[in-house]
């Protein structure tokens, strides 16, 4: 365990420290801004538990305030953590909030914000996303919903976790998406807001399910969508948002 719990001390260090949030020069207003978006964090964060995509603190999220990136800390369990244990770094992983250890997968949220215009990261350890990983190199687009991430969604090769190396597989992975799956780990989604990235995963890992137990039927072989299938549910997914909605 890594947990290392903040004093009262440190805590009114840290609120000060808050105040003035690097790149969101806001003084109470970006605290404030910085406390809503941790807040939020920490309910997707348990979210991923109750809705069964992470056991335990397998899984992790990140959000980006100004130039701040809030992330889960690293062993402490989700429904442990408070407002106080508000855990940040800047965009190059050096911590500038907060006493806890960032999350040991760092380096792929690091990528992801670097790189694209992603306000929210959600990484999962989901089992059935998680399974499909280690059958295919790519989802086969067995549902129009692979459509709201982009179009069939890519597996990124092996390497180990918390490396850069995983963290270039993934990015290549992602070129014009915004989720894909890495080989016998698990998901990763971006979004411009937290629920936007949330639901992607939850879709991802839906589709996972869909193709695998499609798939399971003895002689039996699913029909998938064509290229343009896909593009043209992409199109109005866009325009029109999911349905149901
Ligand atoms: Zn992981």
């Amino acid at each position: 365990m890594t947990e290392q719990r903040i004093t009262e001390q440190c805590v009114t260090e840290q609120r000060r420290e808050r105040e003035d949030v690097p790149g969101h020069p806001g003084g109470a207003r970006g605290a404030a801004e910085v406390d809503g978006a941790w807040e939020a964090l920490v309910a997707a964060a348990r979210r991923t538990v109750s809705d069964g995509l992470v056991v335990g603190t397998s899984g992790n999220v990140s959000v980006r305030v100004g130039d701040t990136i809030l992330v889960t800390p690293s062993g402490v369990p989700y429904d442990r953590l408070t407002p106080d244990d508000v855990t940040g770094v800047d965009l190059e992983g050096r911590q500038v909030l907060g006493t806890l250890v960032p999350t040991s997968e760092l380096p792929l949220h690091l990528a992801v914000h670097r790189t694209t215009d992603a306000r929210a990261v959600v990484h999962t350890h989901a089992v059935h996303a998680t399974a499909v990983s280690t059958l295919v190199t790519e989802l086969p687009p067995i549902h129009y919903m692979a459509g709201a991430l982009g179009g069939p969604v890519r597996v990124a090769p092996y390497a180990t976790y918390g490396t850069e190396e995983l963290a270039r597989n993934m990015l290549h992975a992602l070129a014009g998406r915004t989720g894909c799956l890495l080989r016998n780990h698990g998901t990763i989604t971006y979004g411009t807001t937290l629920d936007q990235a949330y639901d992607r995963t939850a879709q991802l890992e839906w589709m996972c399910r869909l193709w695998l137990t499609a798939s399971s039927v003895p002689g039996l072989t699913p029909a998938l969508l064509t290229p343009e299938q896909l593009a043209q549910a992409g199109e109005r997914l866009r325009a029109y948002g999911q349905p149901g909605r």
